[in-house]
């Protein structure tokens, strides 16, 4: 099948053409919005903020019930739908995106009022001195999300449910590859009875989702790669303009030989293939100690055969076709150089020839070592390269040999070894004996260190991700001049040098003893 999609170098056109990447069919087609076009958008979502942000959490959460409603009666439709335009099964697209994106709309929908409560500060002994503190949160305005192809109703649906319940309204870029999905979830919004522009869809390329930036939204919230995330911070940069980077990962697992062995090869293999491996949590490299790979990779091995590949309608389909011909282009290097470089593919190692849309077979690769492109660059396809380490500490730094730090796996039977060797890794979130999944809780953080980004979407981080902290301070005796005032006396200089002597120590008993001099001064201010 050759690639009907449109390419980045091809000069802007006035549509966006969604293809199914198991057929090549067109699906649809949405507008390619322009600079002015997205401008006017932001302007919209600007106006719109002022009444909404008024609008108390109850009502908020009223409209999110609602569009949960209708997702929940039309989960099979808009599962054929995501299905069709990101190449996943149906069920995938049930289990992935649509079932934490309700959990999260639920959760969030009963719990942003109590996270964003004003919180009083304890602001220690100047509390004695009748002053007191509070921060609340404010919305921010204008939310602009930039979402990726991959769980194209997953990611950006959490982020629009967190950031209306936080006030703000939302201006969503979906992926050129699945804006039929981002026009959908603007259209069940619309139906729950979102008023007018508080949530908008800008359909389009790379360069709306720049326009975005350009328009002046007031926080960018992007899910991509790291090439695009630099483009996007540097833009926003120029701006000023805030920014959670949510980009690739290049995960380790780590199987120590304790580890329950048929389990550990399950969660292997579904890590490393669900949605074809386009996960930015999926397992991209697998450690195993030496004492138990051979049996590890065997279980690996029999399981992948085991894997149906179809096209993500078939009901017969456990791995359907990648999103893109560019995806799998990348990924058939990653293969092909490791190959090359002495690797051996125990299973797949090329595009799946029967089916005739974007399919790689599922890959188990041993032989690999740390210098190949498939252990360093970030796949993103259904590879799983399994490389043996002798000590635990091997281990860590096999799993730390990496520009990126989204997500890493610890199997073990040992919850305190595991906890051990997970503090040692350098990754947004560490699993231990799970893989993938913690996107889909919605009370979790999501994020990474190093390359991976940072910022955090989900949890009450990702929530206060979308505020601006307000800090509210009250002097109640502001009858009084406070002493660290003008008049730099003497008699100043003393207290100030008590004050950063027994005051700074935070102790009442210490303080006490500065009385002398602060009554002093403050005699001497009177005069
Ligand atoms: P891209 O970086 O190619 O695109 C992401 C989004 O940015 C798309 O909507 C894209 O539009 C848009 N975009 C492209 N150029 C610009 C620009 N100059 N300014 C602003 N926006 C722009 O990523 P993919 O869609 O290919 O997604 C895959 C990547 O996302 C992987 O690296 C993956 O690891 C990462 N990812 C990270 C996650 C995380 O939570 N950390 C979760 C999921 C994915 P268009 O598609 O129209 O070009």
């Amino acid at each position: 099948m050759s690639s009907p999609g449109p390419t980045k170098e091809q000069p802007a056109k006035p549509e966006i053409v969604s293809y199914d990447p198991a057929t090549g069919a067109e699906i649809g087609r949405v507008p390619n919005l322009n600079q002015a076009e997205v401008a006017a958008a932001v302007e919209r979502a600007r106006a719109a903020h002022a009444n909404w942000r008024r609008l108390s959490f109850y009502k908020r959460a009223g409209y999110i019930w609602r569009a949960r409603e209708i997702i929940l009666a039309e989960l099979d439709q808009l599962a054929e739908l995501i299905s069709r335009e990101a190449g996943k099964p149906a069920l995938e697209a049930i289990s992935l995106d649509l079932s934490p994106s309700l959990d999260l709309m639920q959760y969030f929908a009963r719990n942003s009022e109590k996270m964003l409560r004003p919180e009083k500060l304890n602001i220690g002994l100047f509390g004695l001195m009748g002053r007191s503190s509070r921060v609340e949160y404010q919305s921010l305005g204008v939310i602009g999300i930039i979402a990726p192809w991959n769980f194209p109703w997953g990611i950006p649906s959490g982020e629009v449910v967190m950031a209306l319940m936080a006030g703000n309204t939302v201006v969503l870029k979906p992926s050129e590859l699945t804006p039929l999905t981002g026009v959908k979830l603007g259209e069940i919004f619309a139906r729950a009875g979102l008023p007018e522009n508080v949530l908008q869809i800008v359909t389009g390329d790379g360069a709306t989702g720049a326009a975005l930036i350009e328009a002046g939204v007031d926080k960018i919230m992007f899910t991509g790669s790291v090439a695009t995330g630099r483009k996007v911070a540097a833009a926003a940069g120029e701006r000023l303009i805030p920014v959670v980077l949510e980009l690739g990962g290049k995960n380790p697992m780590v199987v120590l030989e304790d580890a329950h062995l048929e389990t550990a090869a399950e969660a292997a293999v579904w890590g490393a293939f669900a949605n074809s491996g386009q996960a930015c949590a999926s397992v991209e490299r697998c450690y195993v100690h030496e004492s138990i790979i051979d049996k590890f990779t065997e279980l690996v091995v029999a399981k992948t055969r085991k894997i149906r590949q179809a096209a993500g309608t078939s009901p017969e389909s456990d791995v359907g076709a990648m999103s893109s011909e560019n995806q799998l282009a990348i990924v058939d290097d990653h293969v092909s150089d490791a190959v090359a470089h002495g690797a051996k593919a125990r299973t797949g190692g090329h595009r799946n020839s029967k089916l005739d849309g974007w399919f790689y077979e599922p890959t188990v690769l041993t032989g690999v070592d740390q210098s190949m492109k498939v252990m360093r660059a970030e796949t993103f396809g259904p590879v799983l390269p399994i490389m043996p380490f002798c000590t635990e500490e091997e281990a860590i730094r096999l799993a730390n040999d990496s520009s990126l730090g989204l997500t890493a796996n610890v199997y073990t039977s040992d919850i305190g070894r595991g906890k051990r060797v997970a503090r040692q890794i350098e990754a947004g979130t560490v699993m231990i004996n799970e893989v993938i999944y913690t996107h889909g809780i919605a009370q979790t953080p999501w994020g990474g260190v190093k390359n991976s980004g940072f910022g955090r979407t989900h949890g009450k981080l990702g929530l206060l991700e979308m505020v601006s902290p307000r800090h509210i301070h009250i002097n109640r005796a502001g009858f009084m001049p406070d002493l660290w005032w003008f008049g730099y006396t003497k008699t100043a200089g003393k207290m100030f040098r008590g004050l950063a002597r027994r005051f700074a120590t935070g102790s009442v008993l210490e303080t006490t003893l500065v009385l002398p001099q602060m009554i002093k001064r403050f005699l001497e201010k009177k005069q």
